[in-house]
């Protein structure tokens, strides 16, 4: 397992890590197999979205931050619930398949790491199983 670390500097952020889950690929040598993604923070979440229009992420995260107002009579006294019920809705993983040990992903995807309750240091896990050339 290869572990990457994401720096965060804004409250609701979304950061491409496609290029550091693709060096994890590599640095595992498998050429067919599967990729998986695993955001071990329960408000920060993984999604896969357009990489072409930096728009859409802020589009995507406008959307959800209005949707799941920050503050909304929420219970849980940490005060950050609405991050919380964005990592559930948005999921903590991914998997990605792997062929000519690449990630196969579409023309316009990337992987993005989803902060929702920055600025922090987080962390995402990729673990890659699969078959070696
Ligand atoms: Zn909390």
């Amino acid at each position: 397992m290869e572990e990457i670390s994401v720096k965060t500097h804004d409250r609701t952020e979304l950061v491409d890590i496609t290029s550091m889950v693709r060096d994890a690929v590599r640095k595992s040598g498998v050429s067919s197999g599967v990729c998986h993604v695993f955001v071990p923070h329960t408000t920060a979440a993984v999604t896969i979205n357009e990489n072409a229009d930096p728009a859409v992420t802020k589009d995507v995260l406008m959307e959800l931050n209005k949707v799941i107002p920050f503050d909304d009579g929420y219970r849980h006294m940490e005060g950050n619930s609405a991050a919380h019920i964005k990592s559930s809705l948005v999921g903590c993983s991914e998997t990605v398949l792997i062929e000519g040990g690449d990630l196969q992903l579409g023309t316009w995807q990337s992987l993005f790491f989803c902060e929702f309750d920055g600025p922090r240091s987080r962390r995402a896990w990729v673990q890659v199983t699969g078959n070696r050339a």
